[in-house]
C-alpha cells in the first residue's frame, strides 16, 4: 500500500505491524542477490537517510511500546540506531548486544546457529540487576535466530523481556512467530512477504 493509500494511519494497525507503514515501506530500498544470489537485501539505509521517515518511524516504535521500560537493548549494528533514538523519549537507558569479543568487560554470552556456522553475541555481564526490564530492538527480524538469542542472552542474565520491536518483518522466513511463541510481543512497523 502507497501513501496515498493510507493518509491517516490506524495506530492499532501500525502496531500489528501491518500496511498501514506504507510511507515507510517506501523509503526502503531492495537489493537483488545481496549479500550472494537469491537474497533480496531490504536495505533501509535509504530511510535512515530520510529524516521526515528517519522521525517518523521512531515516533510509531515509542507509540507501540508498552509499559515503563528500564532499557532498550539493540543488536549490533543497525539496532543500536533504533535503541538509542526509543530509549530517550522512553526514559530508558541503552543495552548494547555486541558481536562477541567487543565487549571490554566481563560478558555473558549466547551462541546462535547461522544458515552456515555459529554467531555469538554478547552482554556485560554487570549491565543491568535481575528483574530489569528490557525492550529489545533490531533493524530487521528474518528467521529470528538473532533475536531469539538475544532473548536467552537477555534471561540468562536476569531481565525480564516482553516486547521485541523491528523496523521491518520478513513474515514467511518465521522468526517473528517464532519469537511469539517464546512468549515475547513482537511489532514490526513494515512487512515484506516472501524472502
Ligand atoms: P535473522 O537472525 O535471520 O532473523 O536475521 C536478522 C539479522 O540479519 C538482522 O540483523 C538483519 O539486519 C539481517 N538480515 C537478515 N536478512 C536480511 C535481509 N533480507 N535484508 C536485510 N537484512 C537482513
Amino acid at each position: 500500500m502507497d501513501l496515498e493509500d493510507s493518509p491517516t494511519p490506524d495506530p492499532s494497525r501500525q502496531r500489528e505491524g501491518s500496511s498501514a507503514n506504507g510511507d515507510l515501506k517506501a523509503l526502503i530500498r531492495t537489493i537483488p542477490d545481496f549479500p550472494k544470489p537469491g537474497i533480496q537485501f531490504r536495505d533501509i539505509t535509504t530511510l535512515l537517510l530520510d529524516p521526515h521517515g528517519l522521525a517518523t518511524c521512531i515516533e510509531r516504535m515509542v507509540a507501540a511500546a508498552q509499559g515503563p521500560v528500564d532499557l532498550v537493548a539493540g543488536i549490533e549494528a543497525r539496532g543500536f540506531l533504533f535503541a538509542a533514538a526509543l530509549a530517550v523519549p522512553l526514559k530508558a537507558g541503552v543495552l548494547l548486544i555486541r558481536k562477541d569479543g567487543k565487549l571490554p568487560g566481563v560478558t555473558i554470552a549466547e551462541d546462535y546457529a547461522l544458515e552456515y556456522g555459529q554467531d555469538r553475541i554478547a552482554i556485560h555481564a554487570d549491565a543491568f540487576a535481575p528483574g530489569a526490564i528490557v525492550l529489545l530492538i533490531d533493524d530487521l527480524i528474518a528467521t529470528g535466530g538473532t533475536a531469539r538469542a538475544a532473548v536467552r542472552l537477555l534471561h540468562k542474565a536476569g531481565a525480564v523481556v516482553k516486547e521485541a520491536q523491528f523496523l521491518v518483518d520478513l513474515p514467511d522466513l518465521g522468526g517473528a512467530d517464532l519469537l511469539r511463541s517464546d512468549g515475547i510481543r513482537v511489532n514490526a512497523l513494515v512487512s515484506f512477504p516472501g524472502h
